[in-house]
């Protein structure tokens, strides 16, 4: 097969479909691999690196998807990409098609075979291909929490580690699935007091049994989540309610009990965001404070890292491009029970129930 692998040109997307490594890979199966010049700049890979990976690079996006049976993205592709997509093209990237009528209309026009990354599912019901965008997203909320607390960033001037003599800062990781896991880890690595609340009694046994001792998981009720963020200096927002908009876990009203200065990341806040006080915010404008309190609530937060982002998404991605490849898409989806509900429209017709429900139309 042919496998195309576009630059991105969203807004500040700096990751990029495959890594060089990816390629080295699909050549060994004997696949051929078209990577847009530039591809991977802001990823930190060069033109260079994909050629001696077996790569052909080609200077324009539409040379990539006049020549490539599949076509392999980040981000969906952008209306100026429309025109260029020819039928019964395979199109492997994040979709989010429930949100966008217009793109779903135009790749419903395009007759491609449309895989979205994010409705790929395990038999346990989990999403291996946003696994690791929550990963990257957890583990840097501790990071940008502790950040945002240092006095010259604004915050109440507190180390979360604290210092032998000093006690360290409390963290309140609300939700504790992927996202708060890694953001436990990451601000008990650092030595603060951590509570974990979720209302799943068996996740919070399993994370009782893995966590270090400074974590502690603890059933969430309004007036625990209440006391516990009077004493707290990062609140964490991570919960998910899956195809549906997150619960509004922290009113105003409770917020104004927080000690001025503190930090709250609500990382939830692509479903809406789980604080009342949060609103999206972007990468150059990451914050702005609410009665006295931080709020941190970037949308894409594995954009801020993607030399990382893009190595994890790939580890993840990389085997299904590959079974897709060697196989074609139909084979594939019967021997792989995971990538059947990745196929999201076909040849003008919407295929995953989710994204026909949306819009009211057939599947
Ligand atoms: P997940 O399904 O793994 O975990 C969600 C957890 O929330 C579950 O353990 C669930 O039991 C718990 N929960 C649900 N309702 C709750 C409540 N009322 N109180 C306490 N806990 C509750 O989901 P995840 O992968 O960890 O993702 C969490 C959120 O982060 C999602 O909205 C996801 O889209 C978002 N996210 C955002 C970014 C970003 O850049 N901002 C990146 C990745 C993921």
């Amino acid at each position: 097969m042919i496998i195309g692998i576009l630059k991105e040109i969203k807004t500040a997307e700096n990751r990029v479909g495959m890594t060089p490594a990816g390629v080295e890979t699909m050549t060994r199966h004997r696949h051929q691999v078209l990577v847009e010049q530039g591809a991977g700049a802001g990823s930190g890979f060069t033109d260079d690196e994909y050629r001696q990976a077996g790569a052909t690079l080609l200077a324009t996006a539409a040379e990539i998807y006049a020549g490539a049976d599949m076509v392999m993205h980040v981000k969906e592709p952008q209306p100026c990409e429309y025109p260029l997509i020819r039928r019964d093209q395979i199109i492997f990237t994040y979709l989010h098609l429930a949100a966008e009528e217009e793109l779903t209309r135009a790749l419903m026009t395009a007759g491609s075979v449309n895989i979205a990354y994010e409705t790929i599912q395990k038999n346990d019901r989990s999403l291996p291909l946003l696994t690791p965008m929550s990963e990257v997203a957890g583990r840097m909320a501790a990071q940008e929490g502790a950040n945002y607390l240092q006095m010259s960033n604004g915050g109440r001037g507190i180390l979360l580690g604290g210092v032998p003599g000093v006690e360290p800062g409390n963290v309140v990781v609300i939700g504790c699935g992927v996202v708060g896991l890694n953001a436990a880890r990451i601000a008990s690595g650092l030595g603060a007091r951590v509570y974990m609340l979720d209302i799943d009694l068996d996740r919070l046994r399993y994370l009782s049994e893995i966590m270090p001792g400074n974590c502690y998981a603890v059933m969430s009720s309004r007036p625990k989540l209440r006391q516990l963020l009077r004493e707290a200096d990062l609140v964490v927002g991570a919960v998910l309610i899956p195809g549906a908009k997150a619960p509004k876990v922290v009113s105003r009203e409770m917020l104004q009990e927080m000690k001025p200065g503190s930090v709250v990341v609500d990382v939830a806040i692509d479903q809406g965001g789980c604080f009342e006080t949060s609103r999206p915010t972007t990468h150059t404008q990451p914050t702005y404070i609410v009665d006295g309190i931080i709020h941190y609530c970037v949308a894409n937060m594995p954009g801020a890292v993607p030399l990382t982002s893009t190595l994890a998404l790939t580890n993840a991605t990389l085997p299904y491009a590959l079974q897709i490849a060697d196989k074609g898409w139909k084979q594939a989806c019967r021997d792989n029970e995971e990538i059947r509900p990745g196929v999201n429209v076909v040849g003008g017709r919407i295929t995953f129930k989710g994204v026909a429900e949306a819009f009211n139309m057939e599947h």
